[in-house]
C-alpha cells in the first residue's frame, strides 16, 4: 500500500526529500564536488601524528585511533570541495595497514561520513565513503633537534627483485630484522633502525650504529650469491679542523643481474645458469656436457656475461637422427636446420622438441629442468 514514503526512483522506503532516498537524492544532489588523495604526517622516528600543528605521540598505539581519525577527518576537511560546506566529517572505522611488518605502517583504511547541513538540503542527508590514506613519514620538530636520531651506518641492497629468487621488499626487509635479532639477541631489532626506505631497485636501512650494517654482511653471503662493498661516508671534520670524524659505515649488497636459465660467457666458455645456492652457483657446462659448481663471485668477473635471457629460447625439433652422433634438427619459428652432437640433447624432450638457444649460429639445448 502506498504510503507516500516509497522512493520514486528505486522504490526503497526511506525517503528523504522529494520523494527520494538518501541514495537517489545524493545522485542528484551530490555533497561531494572533488576528492583528494588524503595524506597525514607521522614521524619516522618517534612514531608521532600531526594534527592541526601539533605531535601526538602513541596515535598508533592508542586502540581508539582518536588522533589519526582526527587528523583524517581535517585534511578532508580541508582538502576536498564540498557542494555544501559540511557540519561533520566523521570517521567511523580506521585500520592500520602494516608494512613492513614491524616498522613503520605505510597507509590507513577508513570509512567516513559526511553529513551537512543547509536550508537547501534534508538534515539528515549523509554520503559515506571507504578510502585509504597515505601516511607520510618525515621528522617531526622535536626529533630534528635530536641527535641521537641521526645514522653511523647504512645498508643498500639493490637488485633482489630481478633476480629468479622472487624476493619481495618485505622479505627482504625480514630478512635483514632476523639477522639483526641473531646479532644481538635483541628482541626489539628496529630499535637500531633509524630510517628504512625504498629506493630504485631495492631498499635502504640507515642504522644508529656503526657496526650494524657491517655485521649483517655475512647473513647475506651465506644465503644469497650477492656481491658486498663496503666503504665509508666522510661526515666532515672534528673541531680542530683537522682530523675527520670517523665516516658512516655503507654497505652495498648487490644481487646479480642475471636469471636461472639464461646462456651466459665465462673466461670463452659457454654456460646456462641452472642454479643459485648461497654462494654458489651451478652452471651448466657446453664444453663438459655437464653441470660444474662454481663460487659465485664469478658472476661478478670482468669475463662473466649474458649472451640470452631465459625467456629469448626457442623450441628446435629433432628431424634426422641417421647421422651417426650428428642430429639434425629444426628451428620451429624460422624452420631453419641446424646440427647438433647426439649427446647434447637433454634427456628430456617431448615429441622429440626442446627448448634451447641460437647463438652466433649455433645451438646450446637447455638444461633447466
Ligand atoms: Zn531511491
Ligand atoms: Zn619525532
Amino acid at each position: 500500500m502506498f504510503n507516500g514514503k516509497i522512493c520514486v526512483q528505486c522504490g526503497k522506503n526511506n525517503v528523504i526529500a522529494d520523494f527520494l532516498c538518501n541514495e537517489c537524492y545524493l545522485k542528484e544532489h551530490p555533497l561531494i564536488e572533488s576528492e583528494k588523495s588524503v595524506e597525514i604526517d607521522a614521524c619516522k622516528q618517534c612514531g608521532a601524528v600531526e594534527l592541526a600543528h601539533q605531535w601526538y605521540t602513541d596515535a598508533f598505539e592508542d586502540s581508539t585511533h582518536d588522533i589519526l581519525k582526527k587528523a583524517v577527518a581535517r585534511k578532508i576537511l580541508k582538502s576536498w570541495k564540498f557542494t555544501v560546506r559540511p557540519i561533520q566529517v566523521t570517521v567511523k572505522t580506521l585500520d592500520i595497514i602494516q608494512y613492513p611488518a614491524e616498522l613503520r605502517p605505510s597507509s590507513l583504511h577508513f570509512s567516513i561520513i559526511i553529513q551537512s547541513s543547509s536550508p537547501l538540503i534534508p538534515p539528515e542527508l549523509f554520503e559515506s565513503r571507504e578510502l585509504s590514506a597515505k601516511i607520510h613519514w618525515i621528522t617531526c620538530p622535536s626529533c630534528i633537534n635530536d641527535k641521537s636520531a641521526k645514522y653511523e651506518s647504512k645498508l643498500q641492497i639493490r637488485n633482489y627483485n630481478e633476480m629468479d629468487h622472487h624476493l619481495t621488499t618485505k622479505d627482504i626487509v625480514d630478512f635483514v630484522l632476523n639477522s639483526l635479532r641473531s646479532i644481538s639477541s635483541n628482541d626489539e631489532p628496529h630499535k637500531v633502525i633509524v630510517e628504512v626506505k625504498e629506493v630504485k631497485n631495492g631498499v635502504d636501512f640507515l642504522f644508529r650504529n656503526r657496526n650494524v650494517a657491517p655485521q649483517i654482511i655475512t647473513y647475506f653471503e651465506q644465503e644469497y650469491p650477492v656481491l658486498v662493498k663496503q666503504t665509508t661516508e666522510f661526515m666532515g671534520f672534528d673541531k680542530s679542523k683537522t682530523k675527520p670524524y670517523p665516516g658512516r659505515n655503507v654497505v652495498l649488497v648487490s644481487f646479480p643481474p642475471y636469471k636461472k636459465g639464461d646462456l651466459v660467457q665465462y673466461d670463452h666458455q659457454i654456460y646456462q645458469i641452472l642454479e643459485f645456492r648461497g654462494k654458489k652457483v651451478i652452471l651448466w657446462s657446453f664444453d663438459q656436457n655437464q653441470p660444474q659448481t662454481f663460487f659465485s663471485s664469478i658472476l661478478w668477473n670482468k669475463k662473466f656475461k649474458r649472451l640470452a635471457h631465459y625467456e629469448e629460447s626457442t623450441r628446435f625439433q629433432i628431424i634426422n637422427e641417421e647421422k651417426g652422433d650428428i642430429l639434425q634438427i629444426m628451428d620451429l619459428d624460422t624452420f631453419n636446420y641446424y646440427y647438433l652432437p647426439k649427446n647434447w640433447v637433454p634427456d628430456k624432450t617431448t615429441d622429440n622438441a626442446f627448448s634451447g638457444f641460437l647463438w652466433k649460429k649455433n645451438v646450446f639445448p637447455s638444461h633447466l629442468s
